[in-house]
């Protein structure tokens, strides 16, 4: 009765595990046995012990997984971090987390840290384990152990470290197998970076508790993934996953006829796309939610009622309850043990009755679905009313020529704060006058929102500003828009 995600990958050795390019093949047997090489290796030659952490900032590879599984084999704590991070942006999660390995995918940078960290390049630590032992034996660890430290995206401020443990990463895996009915015939097309909860745990940890199969591409890219779902059943993904595959000529027919379902977290999927991608698939994108403190907390049912807008019931295990200002509010098993390194932010994120602060706004429906209302620091406040950014996203979406918007907040002498809305277009014409489209969108929001909640301003941008999890970065606008109404 282990409870490390490593306990749980037996599975008949003869069952296929990844597709990688040029028809590469790994078996869970070949697998088990690289991983049990790679405990070795962090046990005996780094002498890595229990609780001690490893920093991985590596490339997507099988063999990186076998490094993250060798790590909570032997109760090391694995810290997954974003390659495309500078010297200057790694050296603060290396400050921040002090491991005592870094296993890197390129060592031309040079660490200052050196006399204090063991710093090794990924591909010499997998030329250290081709001739390595395999190790059998898995750490005996608790419920609560540290199993790694997952940092957020950074959405809202610098990311935070999130100590995730043994039981709350399996107990959550098991949870989303059954949800998503995930058997051992699946094929898991996995394009998600690999060092975020959503790729990292979510969607790797569906097929491994599953033991089933994934195609393991190094990222999204539309046209690769296109290829590579004709053998596909299953995809995780951000929203704008689903809306580059929609603008793709060659996603037609025969590329998703074995696919199963598609599944979208991260970020709000835009009612929009469910209805493009459901009249071109025939398939309603299965939307949930999550966060890298939590995992998977609620979903729309594989076989009941999806309803566009809503992220579904409570998980199994998991409780929901609408707090102070609307605030989204759960108790589970797979929640964090705290933020590393930050026991006060740990604490203030916490109800007084031990309830986790999602910081997420939402409702609950009578039929116990979840609707988030956007984010409690993007929540505007405009002569003293409430108004919820997703609530005019969603009305502004839909109308012609809108491909995005971003509803936020910026000061105004009167309201306290105005409601101001930035828009992308599908295409700009030519005789394009963006005061019309200004007075022109006003006016048909005027037709079913409260005159508070129309916006101040629509402003037309090329783009959204977003981080590499594709999350919109409102703080970014509202510093852009703040003197609006000067
Ligand atoms: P940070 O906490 O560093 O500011 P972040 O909150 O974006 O960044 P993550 O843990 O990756 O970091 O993301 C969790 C958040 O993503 C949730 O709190 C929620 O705001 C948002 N989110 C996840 N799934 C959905 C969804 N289906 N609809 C709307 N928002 C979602
Ligand atoms: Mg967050």
């Amino acid at each position: 009765n282990n409870i490390t995600v490593r306990a749980r990958l037996r599975s008949d050795p003869r069952q296929e595990m990844f597709y990688e390019d040029n028809g590469r093949v790994t078996t869970y047997g070949e697998f088990m046995k690289r991983a049990g090489q790679y405990a070795y290796v962090l046990a005996y030659k780094y002498k890595i012990e229990k609780g001690d952490r490893v920093m991985a900032r590596v490339s997507k590879t099988v063999d990186t997984v076998a490094l993250y599984i060798a790590c909570l084999q032997i109760g090391a704590v694995y810290i997954p971090v974003n390659t495309a991070y500078t010297e200057k942006e790694a050296a603060h999660y290396i400050k921040d987390a002090t491991p005592t390995l870094l296993v890197s995918c390129a060592t031309d940078i040079d660490f200052k840290f050196k006399d204090r960290l063991i710093v090794v390049d990924e591909n010499q630590l997998s030329d250290d384990t081709n001739s390595a032992k395999e190790m059998t034996d898995i750490e005996n660890v608790r419920f609560t152990d540290p199993a790694s430290i997952c940092y957020t995206s950074g959405t809202t401020g610098l990311p935070k470290g999130a100590v995730l443990t043994h039981g709350g990463l399996s107990t959550n895996a098991e949870q989303i197998v059954k949800a998503w009915g995930f058997t051992n015939k699946d094929r898991n097309l996995h394009c998600l970076p690999f060092y975020h909860v959503h790729g990292m745990y979510m969607s790797l940890h569906s097929s491994l508790f599953s033991h089933s199969a994934l195609i393991w591409r190094k990222k999204f890219e539309v046209e690769d993934a296109i290829e590579h779902m004709k053998n596909a059943t299953v995809m995780m993904g951000v929203p704008t996953y689903f809306s580059r595959l929609l603008s793709s000529p060659h996603f037609e027919k025969p590329v998703f006829s074995n696919m199963r379902v598609f599944i979208s977290g991260s970020a709000p999927l835009s009612v929009a796309t469910i209805d493009a991608f459901e009249k071109k698939t025939g398939h309603v994108i299965l939307e949930r939610y999550g966060m890298t403190e939590a995992q998977v907390m609620s979903t729309n049912p594989l076989h009941g009622e999806r309803i566009p807008g809503t992220v579904g019931p409570a998980l199994a295990d998991i409780k929901i309850r609408i707090g102070e200002g609307d605030g989204i509010e759960i108790q589970s098993q797979s929640l964090f043990a705290g933020y590393w390194n930050n026991p006060e932010k740990t604490k203030s994120e916490f109800t007084a009755d031990g309830w986790f602060k999602t910081g997420d706004c939402g409702t609950i429906d009578e039929k116990g679905y979840l609707r988030i209302a956007g984010r409690s620091k993007d929540l505007i406040i405009s002569g003293g009313l409430n108004v919820y950014p997703k609530e005019i996203e969603d009305a502004i979406d839909p109308l012609p020529n809108v491909k995005e918007s971003a509803v936020i907040a910026s000061p105004h002498p009167d309201f306290g704060e105005a409601v101001v809305a930035i828009v992308v277009l599908k295409e700009r014409k030519k005789k394009f006058n963006e005061k019309d489209f200004e007075k022109n969108i006003r006016e048909i929001l005027k037709e079913n929102l409260a005159h508070y909640k129309i916006p101040k301003r629509v402003i037309v941008v090329e783009e959204l500003p977003r981080n590499w999890m594709t999350k919109v970065m409102k703080n970014v606008l509202r510093d852009q828009y703040k003197n609006l109404f000067d």
